[in-house]
């Protein structure tokens, strides 16, 4: 298995070298060339663990682990980590499937893969007989920074760096990162959106004149964030999981198709979805949900992507995204690999920030994606129904899911078994959730999670608990210019 480029330009490597770099040099996205098929029947892979499925989808993405040393990096990642026993419960309601993947230590799905990567980036470093400090820059809009600071707490031989959108994230996601107590944890908030943090974080990654310096010095750069094909890989173990618990629980036979809807912002975890069919697994349709930011909603409509538009603050803020990044993958799979095709779409989305597909990918996403955005008033109209209708409580964002969800079912007629990612706790977004439901918020975002609970029983994720006690570390905002100078400084550059 060797990884490429999408934008052809820069050579194939092994995984531990993709993972190590993060993004290409040609500024391109790895992507495995080619996909593993899940072997053996459903009832085998049905009555595996979670550890031992993610063993069995995992090795053929990672020849140069052994199957020792995979099994070290996915006990690490899941052992003890996890407040549910199955790791990833399948909760029905709603008339749908509900992927819970937030049950880790940071409350979202990130912690999927920010609990295993890690593992695998020094377990890759060790392999390469690199004897580098890996820096780890991690722009976010919520998620990814609370998950990666955890994942990477003083990992030996990582220092990590997070920039947030100041103002932007929910209080309880903001209180995570500004208490990350890891002595390798750096954190700023950044006056200035999602995209603006990214697209900063991407030009010091290519920074020529910086990377020798670093390289001087025994550091270097690599990506938590969904870019890093470490990342992706671990959530593909999660869909063909899901699939498989509803075989075991007799709500589909094996080989009957699902639909698969995802709560969509950076395009990584649904993209992970897409790899799972690419292994074989039954999937009819991709339904990707977007919030108001919903360019990803007008893209799989209409074939032309188009940033230039207003970008909105919103109560699903980990979706308030308008470039992602992971969809130059799909682009490249739909194209054939075409990754002449690819340089010059994103040559005109960096220009001006715009492409239209060909007819090929277009009639791939026609094939494949079906997508529609909720409102906020829709997404807290959502959770207060299902919750008020069939005692089930979900996160603003899993609710742009369901809701995306169920207007394609009506209007489709489609009723394909639908399984919906469930990508954090109600109670990392404690204050719009108790709204939602009707009960109002407390006088701290801390109050609020007590309330909630008081209301709904629904189990409080220990991470969560104690985070008002604890002492913020990093206070600092910059404006977006300043962000390298800051990262060399704390290398002492
Ligand atoms: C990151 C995140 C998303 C979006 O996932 P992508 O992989 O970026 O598309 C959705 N919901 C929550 C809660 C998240 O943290």
């Amino acid at each position: 298995m060797k990884y490429k480029s999408t934008r052809g330009l820069a050579p194939e490597m092994n995984v531990c070298s993709a993972i190590i770099k993060g993004i290409a040099a040609d500024r391109g996205l790895y992507v495995p060339d080619h996909f593993p098929q899940l072997s053996g029947y459903w009832d085998r892979l049905s009555q595996m663990t979670y550890k031992e499925l993610a063993q069995e989808v995992l090795a053929p993405y990672l020849p140069e682990f052994s199957a020792e040393e995979l099994k070290a990096c996915i006990d690490g990642a899941y052992d003890g980590k996890y407040s549910a026993e199955e790791i990833v419960p399948v909760v029905k309601a709603g008339g749908a499937w509900f992927l819970e993947l937030y049950h880790g230590p940071t409350a979202a799905f990130k912690d999927m893969a920010l609990q295993l990567m890690p593992r695998l980036l020094t377990a890759s470093i060790k392999k390469e007989q690199e004897e580098k400090t890996v820096v780890i820059l991690v722009s976010t809009s919520g998620d990814t920074g609370t998950a990666a600071l955890k994942g990477f707490e003083n990992v030996p031989g990582t220092q990590i760096v997070v920039f947030f959108p100041d103002g932007a994230v929910s209080p309880v996601q903001e209180a995570q990162m500004r208490t990350a107590d890891g002595a390798n944890a750096h954190v700023f908030s950044i006056l200035g959106n999602f995209d603006d943090a990214q697209t900063t974080q991407k030009q010091i990654l290519s920074d020529t004149e910086l990377l020798k310096e670093m390289e001087a010095k025994g550091f270097t750069f690599s990506a938590a964030n969904s870019m890093n094909i470490g990342r992706l890989l671990p959530q593909i173990v999660y869909y063909v999981w899901g699939y498989a618990q509803l075989v075991t629980k007799g709500d589909i036979k094996a080989g009957d198709p699902v639909n698969i809807c995802v709560p969509s912002g950076n395009f990584g975890n649904i993209l992970s979805a897409y790899y799972a069919m690419r292994m074989g697994l039954p999937v009819k349709r991709f339904i990707c949900a977007s919030n108001k930011n919903k360019v990803l909603t007008d893209f799989i409509n209409t074939g032309t992507y188009d940033v230039n538009r207003e970008f909105y603050v919103t109560n699903s803020p980990s979706m308030d995204i308008l470039v992602s990044s992971n969809l130059e993958r799909l682009l490249f799979h739909l194209a054939g690999e075409d990754a002449a095709e690819i340089r010059s779409l994103m040559d005109q989305l960096a220009s001006g920030g715009k492409y239209t597909v060909g007819e090929q990918v277009k009639k791939g996403l026609d094939e494949w994606f079906s997508a529609g955005f909720a409102t906020e008033e829709e997404i807290t109209d959502t959770i207060g129904k299902l919750y008020n209708d069939h005692g089930y409580l979900m996160d603003t964002h899993t609710a742009v899911g369901y809701k995306v969800w169920k207007d394609y079912a009506e209007r489709t007629g489609d009723d394909t078994p639908a399984l919906i990612a469930s990508t954090a706790s109600p109670y990392k977004f404690a204050k719009d959730v108790a709204e939602s439901i009707g009960i109002g918020q407390g006088a701290d975002p801390f109050d609020t999670i007590d309330r909630l609970f008081a209301a709904t029983g629904a189990h409080v994720p220990e991470g969560l608990k104690g985070l008002k006690q604890r002492k913020i570390i990093h206070k600092e905002s910059i404006r977006k210019e300043d962000m390298k100078a800051r990262v060399a400084a704390l290398l002492g550059l």
